[in-house]
Parts: C-alpha cells; sequence; structure tokens
C-alpha cells in the first residue's frame, strides 16, 4: 500500500523525477513482469496476439491517464489490460472457478477463442485473470459487431472525421467518436469510486458512463464486488447493458442524451440477450445488476398487457429521468424495443440513425424536441402515430405463435 501511495506521490512531482525512479527500479519491475505480467495465452507474442485480434496488452492510454496511472493509483493484486479493434479493457478481477452449472457456457466461449488463440485448452477448472479478460475482450468485440448489424453501419460509414458531403455520422472512427470504447472492471467498489471521482467529479456506488470530451472517448467503470457481480455469468451481461449505452450515446458522436426510453429498452435488449436473467436497474450516475423484477419478461410482459397495465409510446417518449422508469415502464419500452428490432430491423436502424443524427438549420447536432423529431421518424418509416405504433405492438405481443 504505501508503495502505490509513494509511486502516485512521485508521479505527480513531475516527468524528470519519475524517469530517473524508474531507472533505477527498472531490473526487478522486468524480473516482476516475467514471473506475472506476460500473459500465459498470448504470451505477448506478435504473432499469436495478432491472430486473435489482440492490439496490445499494455501499456495503453486507458482512461484519462493512461494504464500506468491506473496501476499506480488503485491498489489490486494484478491489473490486465488488453486493447483490440474496437475496445479497450482494465481488470483487476483475480481468478475465478468454473462453476459446474456454467460449464457449457464456458466451454463454448472456450473453444471460440481457441479457434484465433490456440493455447487455450478446450476445458478448465480455474480461469486466471488473462484468461477472464481475454474472454470478455473476444465478446465485446462480438457485441460490437452486433452493435454495427442492428445499426445496419460498418467501420467503413465512420471517416475519421466530418465531411463536407455525404451523411452526418459524427466526427470519428468509433461509431462517430474520435477514440475507442473503454471498459474498466474494479474487483473492489474503493477502487472504482477512486478511479471515476478524479474525472466524474462524484463517486457513485455502482457502473458509471462517461464520455471524455477532451479525448472524444467513451469510458464505463463497472465496480464487481457484489456477490451477482463476482460470476462472469452476469457480470458480462452488466457490461454489455452498459456498452450498449455508450455506443448508442456514441453514435453519429455523442451531442445530447438519446431519448430515455430508446436508449434504455436497447441496453435491456441487448443484455437479455447475453443472458435472459440478467436485469441492470439503472440509479442516479450508472447500472446495476441485480436479481429483482421478473424471471420471465416475455411472460411478464404478456401478462402486463393481458392487464391493460402496459404504458402507452405517448407516455414514454417524453420520459428523461431514469426516476420515471417504473417496473411497467421498464418492461414496455424492453418489449417495445424487441418489437422494433424483431419484426422491423431495417426501418428500425434507420429510426435509430434519425433520432441519433439529428442537426439544426446551420448543420450543428441538435437534441431539441426529440418527442417530436421521434413522432415525424415513425410517420415516415412507418406511417405510425403513437397510438397505431401501440396497436402494432400490443398485436406482436399477444400473437399466438411467438419464435422469440
Ligand atoms: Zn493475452
Ligand atoms: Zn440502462
Amino acid at each position: 500500500m504505501g508503495c502505490f501511495a509513494l509511486r502516485a506521490s512521485i508521479a505527480r512531482a513531475g516527468f524528470s523525477l519519475v524517469a530517473a525512479v524508474f531507472a533505477l527500479v527498472l531490473p526487478l519491475d522486468a524480473a516482476q513482469k516475467a514471473k506475472s505480467d506476460v500473459c500465459p495465452w498470448c504470451k505477448n507474442d506478435p504473432e499469436l496476439m495478432k491472430n486473435a485480434g489482440i492490439v496490445s496488452h499494455g501499456p495503453m492510454p486507458i482512461g484519462p491517464k493512461g494504464s500506468e496511472e491506473i496501476v499506480a493509483k488503485l491498489p489490486a493484486a494484478q491489473w490486465v489490460f488488453l486493447e483490440t479493434a474496437h475496445l479497450r479493457w482494465a481488470s483487476s478481477l483475480g481468478p475465478c472457478n468454473v462453476e459446474l452449472e456454467d460449464k457449457k457456457r464456458v466451454m463454448a466461449e472456450l473453444a471460440r477463442l481457441k479457434q484465433v488463440l490456440p493455447t487455450v485448452p478446450d476445458e478448465l477448472k480455474k480461469l486466471d485473470p488473462f484468461l477472464r479478460l481475454h474472454l470478455f475482450a473476444m465478446k465485446g468485440e462480438e457485441f460490437y459487431a452486433r452493435f454495427q448489424k442492428l445499426l445496419a453501419v460498418t467501420d467503413a460509414d465512420f471517416p475519421e472525421s466530418r465531411q463536407a458531403t455525404g451523411p452526418y455520422m459524427g466526427n470519428g472512427r468509433f461509431l462517430g467518436e474520435k477514440d475507442k470504447f473503454e471498459v474498466v472492471i474494479h474487483s473492489t467498489r474503493a477502487n472504482h469510486r477512486l478511479f471515476v471521482v478524479d474525472f466524474a467529479g462524484t463517486a457513485p456506488t455502482d457502473a458509471l458512463r462517461w464520455h471524455l470530451k477532451d479525448e472524444h472517448k467513451m469510458i464505463a467503470s463497472v465496480p464487481a464486488e457484489d456477490p451477482d457481480l463476482k460470476k462472469d455469468k452476469l457480470l458480462f451481461p452488466h457490461v454489455v447493458h452498459n456498452l450498449s449505452h455508450l455506443f448508442f450515446d456514441a453514435y453519429k458522436h455523442f451531442s445530447y442524451d438519446p431519448p430515455l426510453w430508446l436508449t434504455e429498452g436497447l441496453a435491456l435488449c441487448m443484455e437479455k440477450e447475453i443472458e435472459p436473467t440478467s436485469t441492470t436497474n439503472e440509479g442516479e450516475e450508472g447500472g446495476k445488476s441485480d436479481v429483482r423484477g421478473p424471471r420471465d419478461w416475455n411472460a411478464a410482459v404478456k401478462k402486463l398487457v393481458a392487464a391493460g397495465k402496459q404504458k402507452r409510446l405517448a407516455q414514454l417518449l417524453p420520459m428523461k429521468e431514469v426516476s420515471e422508469l417504473d417496473e411497467e415502464s421498464k418492461l414496455t419500452a424492453w418489449s417495445m424495443v424487441r418489437f422494433l428490432l424483431d419484426a422491423h430491423p431495417e426501418k428500425t436502424a434507420q429510426f435509430l440513425g434519425g433520432v441519433k443524427g439529428q442537426l439544426d438549420a446551420q448543420g450543428i447536432p441538435t437534441g431539441r424536441d426529440l418527442p417530436d423529431l421521434q413522432r415525424k421518424l415513425l410517420k415516415d418509416l412507418w406511417d405510425w402515430n403513437p397510438v397505431t405504433f401501440d396497436e402494432a405492438w400490443t398485436g406482436w405481443v399477444t400473437a399466438p405463435v411467438v419464435t422469440r
């Protein structure tokens, strides 16, 4: 502990002093690195890493000040970093046992990873911190592809910066932001709070999502201290919920908050595609995964509609505060977005793009009157108004043949 404090205070004293101190301790650092910091799977071997889509195990510019600042400031048994084509990850998670009930899922994931990283075994009783993060990084890129598919975009749609001609797509290659998406997973809540208070000015209990304005990148900090989030089975869908918000915020650049019902419905859809029993509840500043609410959301929505207790789209459209999203609103928003994605994928991609890319008369992005913008898009794309939308949705919910 004392060591971390000392390093942090030295770092603030200036670059030349830091360089001098590091030069002195380098041999010891190098020896320690050989033992615990080299990934046992890709072995930091350029060829193995390239095949597996790994850009780096660090150091890397993750967060506001980079991976070395994270290591220096946030005490942990071990930090592991991993960068892929679209995401950067940091994790202080320890090893974890593969539980019998979860074995099938883990084996399937190991098999997918093994296809690109042949050093990975078919079966393991325990995942070390490197392998845990390798699996998260693989699934993170899979999720990025999933999200691009639902937006009906590819990397080629996003130029380095805004173009004078062509459709407005934001300001950068990462869905419209300049830099990669970042996820920092903390084994302790204390580290999470210590990490985020510097740039967010607040120390929330649960996950925090943030747009680092100067770098034009989106970051999520996730504490994995609660019992449910200690297990990757529920931690990853919780991360996906947060990534869904970050991706949608970033789409065509984060210039204004997207409609709450839409971003929340979408994040819940993405989370439940990964694990149907996982539900992240939004709090003041971020999200938290727990087991409250119904287990089977399809059944719960059918019940809601049968009892006439569902929300109307007209009620959801103007919502801005997370506190307005009660249980019925969340179930309804999730099911409405599910309906759009499943029954109308092409038009839904256009709807999402229209909601995120509103420009004013001067061509500047504006979040002005989003309820009105959504009504116009529903009309133009489907010839729906909120009432006929509700009818189409409830018809889909109550249809006798369900293939979901
Ligand atoms: Zn590795
Ligand atoms: Zn959410």
